[in-house]
């Protein structure tokens, strides 16, 4: 295992931005995590944890120890019945997992196909797709405290999944890494194919009863044709969460915009399309600060070139003060930013 300085990130982030990590190491054993903290410590730098950057918007430096999972272990830990507990590296690329589950027949995860990311990232914002959360997968997540240095397993219960968020974006941050996760899946070839434009093309292709590699294969088909892909465009996915308002102003904004995307939630509130509202302002496609919106998807913040962490910042904020004066609604930046 080494310990790098100075090492640039510009490859370890979708957004392509420029940025270097003061300090750098690659881990994969519970014994690289354990050293990156000694090394850490000895030296009094804080520790950044960066997964496959797909998430993330970087400043120009990462100062500290920048510490990045690699490898890949993905091991059936135990079969009960048609239950299946899966356990898998951290550094494990989060799409090669939900292929070789298919293909191994442990099913669940065929719609969360083509997520960019790392597996240790997965539960940090919940990650969710068409109709399907992680959560509902996740048994426990493994994770390694970064001050006392002990390992431990926590319940997928106590990890406080939401939408786009747990408990590893929010009060544990700084205090987790997630070494491994625990995924419970199913022998059973169930399929969830409720989320409206993913029945719809099932439909369309006239898969009337599809398999759980038929959503697999659709899904991945849908995100190609409508999301930018990052190794052309470099981009770092929905740049905005969708937000939540309350019933009274959905149904306010719905007399005025009659196709205004609105989805009821149980407790009475409601979700709205972010992408929906970018693009009635007019904004798909603008560019500010180096930066821009996606031609093909409002949500979606791309780098033409030389764009930096702080212009997508900056293009973001503009994005947010436009809706917000527009609608009376306040739009959330979906990744983390990291030393911007
Ligand atoms: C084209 C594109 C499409 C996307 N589509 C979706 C989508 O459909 N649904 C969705 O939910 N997301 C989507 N995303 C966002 C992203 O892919 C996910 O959030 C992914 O899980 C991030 O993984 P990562 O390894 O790249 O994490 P990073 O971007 O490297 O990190 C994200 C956060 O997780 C933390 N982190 C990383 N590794 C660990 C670890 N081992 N332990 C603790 N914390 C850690 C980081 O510190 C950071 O705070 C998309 C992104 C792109 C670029």
């Amino acid at each position: 295992m080494q310990f790098e300085r100075d090492v640039s990130l510009e490859g370890l982030n979708t957004l392509g931005v420029m940025s270097r990590a003061e300090n750098f190491c690659r881990v994969e054993s519970d014994a690289d995590w354990l050293a990156a903290i000694d090394y850490a410590n000895s030296r009094g730098l804080g520790i950044t944890l960066l997964g496959g950057g797909s998430n993330v918007v970087l400043g120009e430096q990462l100062r500290g120890l920048v510490v990045h999972p690699v490898g890949d272990e993905i091991d059936l830990f135990e079969q009960r019945g048609d239950d299946v507990l899966v356990d898998v590296l951290a550094g494990t690329e989060w799409d090669t997992l939900v292929r070789i589950c298919n293909q191994r027949g442990w099913f669940g995860l065929e719609n969360l196909v083509s997520i960019p990311g790392s597996c240790g990232a997965a539960p940090v914002q919940n990650i969710g797709a068409y109709g399907v959360e992680i959560a509902e997968f996740i048994e426990s997540v493994r994770v390694l405290d970064l001050s006392t240095r002990e390992f431990s397993v926590i319940k997928s219960q106590d990890c406080g999944f939401a939408y786009r968020c747990s408990y590893f974006k929010g009060p544990w941050r700084a205090r987790y890494a997630i070494v491994g996760i625990r995924l419970r899946l199913s022998t059973t070839p169930a399929v969830n194919t409720s989320y409206a434009a993913l029945g719809q093309a099932l439909d369309n292709a006239g898969l009337c009863e599809p398999t759980p590699e038929d959503v697999l294969n659709t899904v991945a088909a849908i995100r190609a044709a409508k999301l930018p892909d990052v190794r052309r465009v470099p981009n770092s996915g929905s740049f905005f969460k969708n937000p939540i308002v309350s019933g009274e102003h959905a149904q306010h904004l719905k007399a005025q915009y009659p196709y205004l995307p609105v989805y009821p939630l149980s407790d009475g509130r409601a979700k709205l399309a972010a992408a929906y509202l970018i693009e009635a302002t007019g904004l798909k496609g603008y560019q500010h600060a180096g930066c821009g919106i996606s031609e093909d998807h409002a949500l979606v913040l791309v780098n033409p070139g030389q764009a930096t962490g702080a212009g997508c910042l900056a293009l973001a904020e503009h994005v947010m003060s436009t809706v917000q004066s527009a609608f009376g609604v306040t739009l959330e930046i979906e990744p983390v930013v990291m030393g911007a």
